[in-house]
């Protein structure tokens, strides 16, 4: 299949060609026909799947048409990151449209928002709690918004995100059009869907399975010996960029010094820093300024760097969901990708779990060399680095390249 089966307008298809995309992924094959046809459509995909230009690419093709400068279309997301990037898909791919977009998110300017919504746009994407804050201030007007999308609404479900989506959703016209992406389908989310959703059809790819293209592995280690396991590992492997998962904030933080003290080009993403030091964070590591990331569940979301070649959970995720949402981090679209999760004895249940959904058993592995049996600290401390297990040509190449 290719993307001149849709029928989209040149100008659309300049913005696909000029992005580089040849072929439909599976969830534009089966979703773009129906999005067009004006259905709604409840898409089962996770990211890395290509879900955001399936929506985006038939509203683009929708709000060519009509009048311009009015908002017709709104995409909700649950991070100020997936919301940046799906911004970045409407610009890339609507560059020829002349369709204005903006990303509306909190920890940012409110004024300058106001005043691009001004001046007019024809797409937002928005974080429930700005868009609401816009709303009851009444400078967004969501009276021409006839194309919804609930993007990641098992996230926004975690997050605590429904009340809030509850309330814009009573700010919106009937009849519209609603698309609503998920990786799962919690109770919850079921119930949104039948309240919103009229007559939909349904799309799934790769439903709650990890994603299939990508290798799983797990190295047992004690608690106070996660650091150095780590940096031994960033050695010894061949590695383009690696995502580090921790479970808060302050251990991401942590983590991240400690790997920098060691000499690592790596950044931290978590909910502490500034947008602007999230945004510098993620373009360093986009352009490669950054080989390491470490990051919390919430921050990594929409991710979207697709040279990552390995994901390590430094802790384990908390539920299997989490679990899949890290790992399709890696592993995106036709690339293959690892994912090794340190574990501790307080893992067990936790890789029973996974090893269910993959219907395999995850491979222990011993890293060579590694002294298992070092004597916890007072603290947790990272061994001095004289006693590094040092693969030198590998190192050089980590610090300097
Ligand atoms: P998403 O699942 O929407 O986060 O997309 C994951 C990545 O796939 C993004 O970098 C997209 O730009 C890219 N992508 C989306 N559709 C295609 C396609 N048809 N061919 C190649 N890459 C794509």
């Amino acid at each position: 299949m290719s993307f001149d089966s849709f029928s989209f307008s040149p100008d659309i298809m300049a913005g696909v060609r000029a992005l580089g995309y040849t072929t439909p992924t599976r969830i534009q094959e089966q979703s773009i026909p129906p999005i067009m046809q004006g259905r709604d459509v409840i898409g089962l995909a996770q990211t890395g799947t290509g879900k955001t230009a399936a929506f985006v690419l038939p509203i683009l093709q929708r709000l060519r048409e009509g009048p311009r400068g009015r908002l017709r279309a709104l995409v909700i997301s649950p991070t100020r990151e997936l919301a940046e990037q799906t911004c970045e898909a409407v610009d890339g791919l609507g560059r020829q449209t002349g369709l204005r977009s903006i990303a509306l998110y909190g920890g940012t300017n409110m004024d300058q928002q106001i005043q691009m919504l001004r001046s007019g746009v024809d797409i937002a994407v928005a974080c429930p709690g700005r868009l609401l804050d816009h709303v009851w201030k009444g400078t967004i007007s969501l009276s021409d918004v006839e194309v919804l999308v609930i993007d990641e609404a098992d996230r926004m479900f975690d997050m605590g995100f429904l009340p809030d989506i509850r309330s814009i959703l009573r700010c919106l016209i009937k009849p519209r059009q609603t698309l609503l992406f998920s990786a799962t389908m919690p109770l919850d989310i079921r119930r949104l869907v039948q309240d919103v959703l009229t007559d939909p059809v349904s799309v799934q790819v790769d439903r709650m399975a990890p994603a299939a293209s990508v290798s799983h592995a797990l190295y047992p280690v004690k608690q106070h010996l996660k650091t150095a396991l780590l940096m031994d590992l960033l050695y010894q492997i061949e590695t383009e960029s690696v995502l580090v998962f921790a479970r808060t904030k302050y251990r991401a933080e942590r983590l991240a010094q400690q790997l920098k003290g060691a000499g690592f080009r790596v950044a931290s993403l978590h909910g502490n820093l500034s947008q602007s030091r999230r945004q510098a964070a993620l373009d360093g590591f986009r352009t490669g300024l950054f080989k390491i990331l470490v990051a919390t569940d919430i921050a990594a979301r929409g991710i979207d760097v697709l040279s990552i070649s390995h994901v390590i959970n430094y802790d384990m995720p908390e539920s299997l969901d989490a679990y899949t949402h890290r790992i399709g981090r890696t592993g995106r679209i036709h690339q293959n990708g690892d994912a090794f999760t340190l574990v501790t004895g307080a893992d067990a249940a936790m890789v029973r779990d996974i090893e269910h959904a993959l219907n395999t058993r995850l491979e222990p592995r011993t890293l060579k060399g590694f002294d298992y049996k070092a004597p916890a600290p007072d603290s947790e401390r990272v061994r001095p680095q004289g006693r590094l297990l040092v693969h030198t040509a590998r190192k050089q190449e980590l610090i300097q390249r």
